[in-house]
């Protein structure tokens, strides 16, 4: 479902990808880990247009997202993405937040556009917050609804970046509780995290970057207890 071949991005001087290549089949659960600065955000941001590479391919259920011709708002409907930071709009009720991209992007009439809103807003937990506002939801119910709202487009593929980052740790567990269960089901995901523990359990692997390129990739248990390359356990040891 994505293909990325020897992806490359600078931002002026810097080069942040260094010829990355990366697949994701439907149903995987991919954990992208590495060091700050090592360029997660930038790759994920790549595959839906967010960013533009310099070089390279990024396919996308088939469509190539570094064509200029390409569709890209085509792209961006089969493609959740969900940020640190949750983003929702703090002057409309959660219904609206989940709903508003749906009717706008997806033309989907108001009665239609609720009812998926309230599916997915079952489906993270919260379907008793529909009209409440953002400001009165936890951080980790914020950040469910920013699931739901992605969930809402019926994407083919998700991308996380970070999604705890930003929680208390009491918080943490909620949102990756919604994120397994979204695994269980099998969705596709590419999830950026810190979270090793959770990679373990959830990943159908886990992909180490360094430095702009894919230093390691494979399953949980071998990239996170039994790396091969020096660098990977490098980083294991000072996050672990
Ligand atoms: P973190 O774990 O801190 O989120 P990351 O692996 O996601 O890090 P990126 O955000 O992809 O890293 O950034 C990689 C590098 O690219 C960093 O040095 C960053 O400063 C630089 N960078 C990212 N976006 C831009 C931009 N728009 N303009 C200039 N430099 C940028
Ligand atoms: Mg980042």
């Amino acid at each position: 479902i994505v293909e990325v071949h020897d992806l490359h991005k600078s931002f002026g001087p810097v080069e942040v990808l260094r010829g990355v290549d990366l697949t994701l089949d439907a149903g995987e659960v991919v954990c992208l880990i590495g060091a700050s600065g090592s360029g997660k955000s930038t790759l994920l941001r790549c595959l839906n247009g967010l960013e533009v590479p310099t070089r390279g391919t990024v396919l996308v259920s088939g469509v190539n997202v570094t064509d200029p011709d390409c569709d890209i708002d085509a792209v961006r409907r089969r493609v959740g993405m969900v940020f640190q930071h949750f983003n929702l709009f703090p002057h409309l009720t959660v219904r609206r937040n989940v709903t508003i991209a749906q009717r706008r992007v997806l033309r989907r009439g108001a009665r239609e556009a609720d009812r998926v809103a309230e599916a997915n807003l079952a489906r993270v937990g919260l379907a008793d917050k529909a009209d409440s506002f953002p400001a009165q939801l936890s951080g980790g119910q914020q950040q469910r609804v920013a699931i739901a709202r992605a969930l809402a487009m019926q994407p083919q593929l998700m991308l996380f970046d970070e999604p705890t980052s930003a929680l208390d740790p009491e918080l943490v567990g909620e949102v990756l509780s919604v994120m397994r269960r979204l695994a269980a089901e099998g969705m596709t995901m590419l999830i950026v995290t810190h979270e090793m523990a959770f990679a373990r359990e959830v990943a159908s692997r886990v992909v180490f970057v360094d430095r702009g390129v894919v230093v390691e990739s494979g399953a949980p248990g071998q990239v996170l207890g039994n790396p091969k390359q020096a660098r990977t356990a490098e980083f294991l040891r000072r996050v672990l």
